[in-house]
């Protein structure tokens, strides 16, 4: 199984009367659990790619399946569903709503979901307000908390959905480098604890340093896959279902 599966997938973006080709040709596989690395310059299509594996966006051609199921044909409310319930976000700017307080940040998400009753909503709040270390700051508002914490907040809150995915889009470029580190370990904690996989786009080689999976775009296209083993990494090649076959080749 495949908690992310990507086929042929192109992005052409209209502005004006141009074209401009996002993604061209991108076939990439990923295993539940992976803590990945999307890395490349500004303008590469991280954030494209991640909108099309969110399924905030469709893409121009290809096929996307998440936990092996094809979205392709999904209408918005299915995938407005399949967000709800099995991926979570993470923004470089928090984006959390300022006038409501952490917990009801966290909570926000959970407000979409018939099936989890208020009892356990505040459960799950609870619950993750602790595991950011956050517990303390419930009743806080964004304005009265660090970029860290804000983030940390972020974080319970793409969680408390309990999702399968959490996709975070340069979650450390608004963080001075040592918050930023602390988040990226809190991040690697809770893949680890709960086996979630996170996709994490960077162009921070400090933040690349710290995945198992590394893609690397270029100008819309994958340029290198990365598999870090015993504290070393491992360039890969794709094979044509994507799935990425080790070269054994050390960088
Ligand atoms: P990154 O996140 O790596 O900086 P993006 O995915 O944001 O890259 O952008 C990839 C390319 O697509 C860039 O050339 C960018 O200008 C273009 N692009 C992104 N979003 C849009 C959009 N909504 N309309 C037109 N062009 C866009
Ligand atoms: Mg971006």
């Amino acid at each position: 199984m495949s908690v992310v599966r990507i086929e042929h997938v192109y992005k052409d973006y209209l502005l004006g009367d141009q074209k401009v080709q996002a993604l061209k040709d991108i076939t990439l596989s990923f295993d539940p659990g992976v803590f990945l690395a999307i890395a490349g310059p500004s303008g590469s299509g991280k954030t494209t790619l991640l909108n099309l594996i969110g399924c905030i966006d469709a893409p121009t051609s290809g096929r996307i399946y998440i936990n092996d199921a094809d979205v392709g044909g999904k209408t918005a409310d299915e995938l407005a569903d399949l967000r709800n319930r099995a991926i979570g976000f993470i923004f470089q700017t928090f984006n959390l709503l300022p006038v409501l307080s952490a917990a009801e940040n966290v909570e926000y998400p959970l407000l979409q979901r018939r099936d989890v009753p208020p009892g356990e909503r505040r459960k799950r709040v609870d619950h993750f307000l602790d595991v950011v270390g956050l517990s303390r700051f419930a009743g806080h508002r964004p304005n009265q908390l660090s970029g860290g914490q804000r983030q940390r907040v972020a974080i319970a809150r793409a969680l408390a959905i309990l999702p399968s995915i959490v996709l975070a889009d340069e979650p450390t470029a608004n963080l001075d480098h040592n918050t930023g580190e602390e988040i990226l370990a809190l991040m690697k904690d809770i893949n680890r604890a709960f086996n979630t996989t996170f996709i994490f786009s960077t162009h921070d080689d400090r933040v690349i340093a710290k995945a198992d999976r590394l893609v690397r775009v270029e100008d819309g296209q994958v340029s290198v896959l990365g598999v870090r083993a015993d504290d070393k990494w491992y360039l890969v090649r794709q094979t044509a279902d994507g799935q990425a076959a080790a070269d054994g080749l050390e960088t």
